[in-house]
């Protein structure tokens, strides 16, 4: 029900932006530099009741709502011309309780607010791998990371969330309230409401023995093949990711390497800190790197390791795919695909997946997908608008080099082309009816279209 509304101008004063306001083009950019859209109005919330009242003015209006979390997504689903941008930065804090291992974190928290309320008390929620990433669109996507197979994706550990609805009303999601609207949040990305607030469970982390083994591409297939092997056996302690990508200028990797595409292979580990070379060794005893650096870290400096490599306001085209197997074929293909980037900046990034992820049963949640094995992304960066088209190019190229391994379905959270795919291979049929039927109840209208949408027409 659209009951009377308040104009944000006098509920917001300065922190209702237009164009023209000083404040105004900072906010509207969002990370990824190929969106450059004007909205009608940036509403700067600073409370659950704020994010109400904009919303039912929004409607009374007739315009449109965009959401800002972190504003992280490939997509800029954050900021839709002549729209309303929801901006949630300033709903940025994050309570802990040691001792219920639970952290409370406002909507438009990034991971570097969460990590750096939760590390203090030697705890983690587990969560991405850049710490300027929004918790917001990653954990309502599903949320991949580092301790993901030891302990399962940042959906996974809501215990509750705050949601403004379509309607202005404000309830809560949890086990024991609105369960359609708590399943949909965990994996069905932004389509149900504005999250004011999550609820998290935390786990307990130490130091983290990080090692990395550099190689030419020349060896590239032969290193995966090791890595396939290795990765299917690993254990939950043990974390291991993989990147085709230009070597830097680093003192660890051989000057005949630097500048030139090669293959990275990463090892963290989670358990107890004398453990871990042991449990690496392997990994690097059959392929030997031509470089390696090994270090030990705390988890928030592990958090923050890749934090320079994805600035901000370059531009930026991902497709990503989940692949069944990693064996000689697709491990060749993998390798052609490197050989191919167009831009020194770009990279192929993959891991093995599974432990906990897979553990969850798949009706728990709407993150679908829990059983595929690998992750591919192709992502590539550049920074001149004259080459969109050709780097955009290579990274779909790279993903369709791998369709014949491909397991189905892709991660939401990485997906760009969504105008030209829709969203339902993303969650298959029965999970995307499951999906439509909830968001026919809470937002009927589709107020919330900007993003990887879900259609409330039942189909
Ligand atoms: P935004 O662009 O602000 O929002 C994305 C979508 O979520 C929008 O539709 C928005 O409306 C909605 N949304 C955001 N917050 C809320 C909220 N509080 N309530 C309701 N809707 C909301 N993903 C992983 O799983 N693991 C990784 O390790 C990882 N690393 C990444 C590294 C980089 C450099 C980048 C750019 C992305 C990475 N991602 C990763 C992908 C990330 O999960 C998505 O980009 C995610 O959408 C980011 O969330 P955000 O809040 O920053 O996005």
């Amino acid at each position: 029900p659209q009951s009377k509304s308040i104009d944000p101008r006098s509920l917001l004063g300065g922190r209702a932006l237009f164009p023209g306001d000083e404040q105004y083009d900072v906010r509207r950019r969002v990370w990824n530099g190929m969106h450059d859209r004007q909205p009608a109005m940036i509403a700067r919330c600073g409370s659950a009741a704020e994010v109400s009242a904009v919303l039912r003015w929004a409607r009374s209006e007739g315009l449109a709502v965009s959401v800002r979390g972190g504003g992280h997504n490939v997509a800029g689903s954050a900021v839709a011309d002549n729209a309303v941008m929801v901006d949630l930065a300033l709903l940025n804090a994050v309570g802990v309780d040691p001792v219920a291992m639970i952290a409370v974190a406002g909507g438009g928290a990034l991971l570097r607010d969460l990590d750096a309320a939760t590390t203090t008390h030697g705890l983690a929620c587990p969560a991405g791998v850049v710490s300027h990433t929004g918790l917001g669109g990653l954990t309502l996507g599903g949320g991949y990371g580092w301790l993901a197979r030891k302990w399962g994706l940042t959906c996974d550990h809501l215990a509750a969330a705050e949601v403004v609805l379509a309607d202005g009303a404000i309830v809560e999601a949890s086990p024991d309230g609105h369960e359609d609207l708590f399943w949909a949040l965990r994996g069905g990305g932004g389509n149900f409401g504005v999250v004011t607030k999550f609820t998290l469970r935390l786990r307990k982390v130490g130091p983290v023995v990080h090692q990395t083994g550099v190689y030419a591409l020349a060896r590239a297939a032969e290193a995966l093949a090791a890595y396939a092997g290795f990765a299917e056996q690993q254990p939950l302690d043990l974390h291991t990711v993989g990147a085709l990508k230009t070597a830097g200028h680093h003192r660890w990797i051989p000057e005949r390497l630097r500048g030139k595409p090669a293959l990275f292979l990463t090892a963290g580990w989670f358990g107890p800190e004398a453990d871990g070379p042991g449990a690496i060794a392997p990994l690097f005893r059959s392929v030997p790197p031509d470089g390696r650096l090994d270090q030990v870290l705390s988890y928030a400096d592990l958090q923050a390791l890749g934090d320079c490599s994805e600035p901000a306001g370059n531009r930026y085209f991902t497709k990503s795919c989940y692949l069944s197997d990693l064996t000689s074929a697709p491990a060749a293909a993998l390798v052609e695909a490197g050989h191919e980037i167009t831009s020194p900046l770009s990279s192929i990034d993959f891991e093995f997946l599974r432990g906990a992820i897979a553990d969850v049963p798949d009706a728990e949640s709407a993150f679908p997908n829990r059983s595929a094995p690998y992750i591919v992304t192709a992502s590539a960066q550049w920074t001149d608008a004259g080459e969109d088209e050709t780097h955009a190019q290579w990274s779909r190229q790279a993903v369709d080099r791998l369709s014949p391994w491909q397991h189905g379905g892709a991660y939401v959270n990485y997906v760009q082309d969504v105008r030209h795919q829709g969203t339902t291979h993303l969650y298959g049929d029965n999970r995307y009816h499951r999906l439509a039927t909830t968001k026919s109840c809470y937002d009927p209208e589709n107020v919330f279209r900007h993003n990887q949408n879900i259609s409330p027409v039942v189909a």
